[in-house]
């Protein structure tokens, strides 16, 4: 009895739907990586993400819908750079549109370190995944929370620095427990 108890005590899991657009080439092994990077930090919520990575055309507009794209259209010196000769945008996220970029090449560059160098780096499959989950974590954050500026740490914080963006654990990567509540009331608002 106590067991049935508890188990209606227990959140149900809210799932959001997650079209991918992908612009860029990127193997299907390290998109889906990336995805499973994505998926764990929002799991502590209890918020599941499905990606749907051959979209059709959809009668309603989606909740959010990601684009991967190589790089900015427009260069933008970023202030982080010393020099001002780099752009170190890794993604980007329109609250008005719902739509969510993810920069590959620019995340590649984040993984490597060296943004001086010609060419694109060659990166460590996982590791270059892992990044990826976490930058597209970082925006779909925004977009949940419809929130435009930073927090002061865990995922939401306004810079990744080199190391935690590639560390194998991801606890700089958390949401708060309030982020979480916040999204899961969001999804459970609009769920029928
Ligand atoms: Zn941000």
């Amino acid at each position: 009895m106590l067991v049935l108890f508890l188990a209606m005590l227990a959140p149900t899991s809210v799932t959001l739907d997650v079209p991918i657009y992908l612009v860029a080439e990127l193997k299907p092994s390290v998109l889906a990586e990336a995805l499973e990077e994505t998926e764990r930090i929002f799991e502590p919520g209890d918020i599941r993400l499905e990606f749907d990575l051959a979209p059709e055309l959809r009668s309603t507009r989606p909740l959010a819908f990601v684009v991967v794209q190589a790089r900015p259209a427009r260069f933008k010196v970023s202030p982080a750079c010393s020099r001002g000769l780099h752009d170190h945008r890794l993604g980007h996220t329109q609250l008005s549109s719902r739509r969510l970029t993810l920069w590959t090449e620019q995340v590649a560059r984040a993984v490597d370190g060296n943004w001086d160098r010609q060419g694109l780096p060659h990166v460590d499959d996982q590791v270059y995944a892992r990044a990826l989950g976490r930058v597209l974590a970082h925006e779909l954050g925004h977009l949940l929370l419809r929130l435009n500026g930073h927090r002061d740490g865990g995922l939401m914080r306004p810079t990744f620095s080199h190391r935690s963006l590639i560390a194998r654990g991801r606890g700089a990567f958390r949401l708060s427990a309030d982020d979480l509540h916040a999204i899961r009331a969001a999804l459970e608002g609009i769920e029928p």
